[in-house]
């Protein structure tokens, strides 16, 4: 199991997804209290309780599960997770409630758009209602020794997408507000997939960056220093990418076509492309699904 410390009283768990190193992290905050940040997916659930264990956290200890958003690769396994994390109560943004309460639409939505890849995440059990916690903007936890979370609502991703501030280490958990990290070349890769909002992923980052935060925590992957650099990189990366479909569906282009263009007019792709191209899950789930996002809001935009 991977175990990291990436800060003051706060660890990473590397929760190794069907076998995938550096895709889905968790993170432990030891304070007086102990808090998760995003349980990952159920199949890992077991690897998250091992990673526990190697932290000396005893599961019974853990008092919140704070979940980004619910789909399955960062709170879907909350429910199962809760089983054996028999105190913990888990925090979500008011609008994942319900879903967390009922998985069925988020589970059949899954599998529609991830395939294989929902199978491989697993299937989200029920979390009870009376272990929700919704937390909305600007709510602040305090999980002691100078250890606290303060909520942010960053939809874009997800309209349902919290974002939380950590204030001992200055540093935030984005959630996929701020795409997928690849540490080995300090690059961002959007994450926004369908029905994303560039306008609304925009101002959110731009919420964001008023936190300053120093260090950037990643769901997919792990600790980034340099936050604010990295936010504004993935804001003009947001932008090019909604030029470049803009032109690509005035032109009649097909996905593929404005795929293509995507990769190589995008620099930083290009310095990413050995990891993604050779592995099948990051290709679906980063490229595939990230254009489809914004080709479906320049053929439809909402209001
Ligand atoms: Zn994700």
């Amino acid at each position: 199991m991977h175990t990291k410390e990436v800060g003051k009283k706060l660890f990473l768990i590397d929760l190794q997804t069907g076998g995938f190193k550096n895709l889905i992290a968790s993170y432990v905050l030891k304070g007086d209290e102990i808090a998760i940040v995003e349980t990952g997916p159920t199949s890992s659930i077991p690897n998250l309780l091992k990673g526990l264990e190697e932290l000396n956290v005893k599961p019974e200890k853990v008092a919140y599960l704070a979940i980004t958003h619910v789909h399955i690769d960062h709170g879907g396994g909350a429910g199962t997770a809760l089983k054996s994390l028999t105190n913990a109560k888990v925090i979500v943004h008011p609008k994942g409630a319900a879903h967390l309460n009922d998985p069925t639409k988020l589970w059949a939505a899954s599998q529609e758009t991830l395939g294989p890849v929902a199978t491989m995440f697993g299937k989200p059990e029920p979390v009870p209602e009376d272990r929700i916690i919704v937390a909305t903007e600007g709510e602040t936890l305090s999980l002691g020794k100078g250890l606290a979370l303060t909520a942010i609502e960053a939809p874009g991703h997800a309209s349902h997408n919290l974002a939380y501030y950590e204030h001992l280490n200055r540093g935030l958990f984005p959630g996929d507000a701020a795409g997928a990290y690849f540490a080995d070349s300090d690059i961002i890769f959007p994450t926004t997939p369908p029905p994303f909002r560039p306008d609304i992923a925009l101002a959110s980052l731009d919420k964001l960056v008023e936190f300053k935060p120093e260090v950037l925590y990643f769901s997919h992957f792990g600790k980034a220093p340099e936050g604010i650099k990295l936010l504004g990189h993935y804001q003009a990366q947001i932008r090019m990418w909604l030029k470049i479909t803009r032109d690509g569906v005035r032109r009649g282009e097909s996905t593929e076509a404005i795929c293509e263009r995507i990769l190589r007019e995008d620099l930083t792709i290009q310095k990413a492309i050995p990891a993604v191209a050779t592995d099948p899950v990051s290709r679906k789930t980063l490229i595939e699904n990230s254009v489809e996002g914004f080709i479906q809001f320049v053929k439809n935009p909402r209001t």
